[in-house]
């Protein structure tokens, strides 16, 4: 027998889906994963999420979002979908050898922040270096930063910076940006942002723990320097966890899914949620809401089927 609800995903956005529709009574059965809690279990505190006065670490917030999805009967199996038929009704979704049927799909599987994956990286990853300034901004208060990228997010990073920090350096590979010109110049117009341009990181300086900087090489005559810093935050984009869909929903440019009516995809009963949809907030919080949004919206979907 079909499942009603397949959750393919288990960050905020996935483990908040099957919170609402088990208790909408819909069962569902929620995919996690292999990396089974999403982004949060790569990070220490996470202070904005609401409810939590004193901060949660990230593990322990998803350990808890998972338990409260269970109280209400989502099933969740630790695999990885590895492809999905969206030409057939119901839908079929397969993990292995293993193939299930479903009425109705939530896709939540996030997005990945792309790293440069220089020398020392796993050393300071979450520890030093970050992917995300909203998030961390603040954990780098009176530390000259550095910020490595050209584009719109990049220069949004590092003006939002300028609010913690006395000095954000930003790095670039090229003299050129790729920004638009109105976040450009704004940077630009921030005393508190200095330039590398024409430089790449090769390295990251420091021990486990113990941040120290970079060390950064001229894309012009490919001489090397070592740049001191407090910290360093890389803004070179965010790859959505789409491939298994192999294209049988509409995209944007960047493999971002597009919601068509409410949170539904290009596919009636096919609803995504969180980081998988979302180019601009990225945020716990929000992935929850649209996780919410898109359970309310399947069980609608489900009803008048
Ligand atoms: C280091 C770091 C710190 C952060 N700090 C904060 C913070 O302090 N506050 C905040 O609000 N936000 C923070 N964020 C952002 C936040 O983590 C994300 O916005 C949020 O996790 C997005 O939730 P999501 O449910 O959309 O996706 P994700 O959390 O990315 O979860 C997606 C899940 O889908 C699973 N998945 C992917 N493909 C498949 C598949 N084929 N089959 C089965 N499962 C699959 C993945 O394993 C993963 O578990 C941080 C992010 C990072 C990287």
């Amino acid at each position: 027998m079909a499942e009603k609800l397949v959750i393919i995903g288990s960050g905020p956005a996935g483990y908040t889906a099957g919170l609402y529709a088990s208790r909408a009574l819909l069962e569902p059965l929620l995919f996690a994963g292999y990396a089974s809690g999403g982004q949060l279990m790569l990070t220490s505190d996470v202070e904005n999420y609401p409810g939590y006065p004193e901060g949660i670490q990230g593990p322990e917030m998803m350990i808890e979002l998972r338990a409260q999805a269970e109280r209400f009967g989502t099933r969740i199996l630790d695999l990885n979908v590895d492809s999905v038929d969206l030409s057939r009704r119901p839908f079929g979704v397969t993990s292995g050898k293993d193939s299930w049927d479903a009425e109705a799909l939530i896709i939540a599987t996030g997005a990945e922040a792309i790293w440069l994956d220089a020398e020392n990286e796993e050393l300071h990853k979450g520890r030093g270096i970050s992917t995300c300034a909203t998030c961390d901004g603040a954990f780098f208060r009176d530390k000259e930063v550095m910020v490595v990228g050209g584009g719109d997010s990049a220069m949004e990073e590092a003006t939002f910076l300028t609010r913690f920090c006395p000095k954000v350096t930003i790095v670039h590979r090229r003299e050129g940006l790729r920004a638009s010109q109105i976040m450009a110049q704004r940077a630009r117009d921030n005393s508190r942002i200095a330039w590398k341009l024409d430089r790449t990181v090769t390295s990251w300086l420091g021990e486990e723990g113990d941040f120290r900087g970079a060390v950064l090489r001229s894309t012009v005559d490919g001489s090397e320097e070592d740049f001191a810093c407090g910290g360093a935050f890389i803004a070179i984009g965010h790859k959505p966890l789409t491939g298994f869909l192999a294209g049988q929903l509409e995209m944007d440019d960047h493999n971002y899914l597009l919601w068509k009516q409410h949170t539904m995809t290009s596919v009636p009963g096919v609803f995504a949620a969180g980081d998988v949809v979302d180019t601009r907030y990225k945020q716990a919080v929000t992935a929850a809401g649209m996780g919410c949004m898109a359970a309310i919206d399947a069980e609608k979907w489900l009803e008048a089927q």
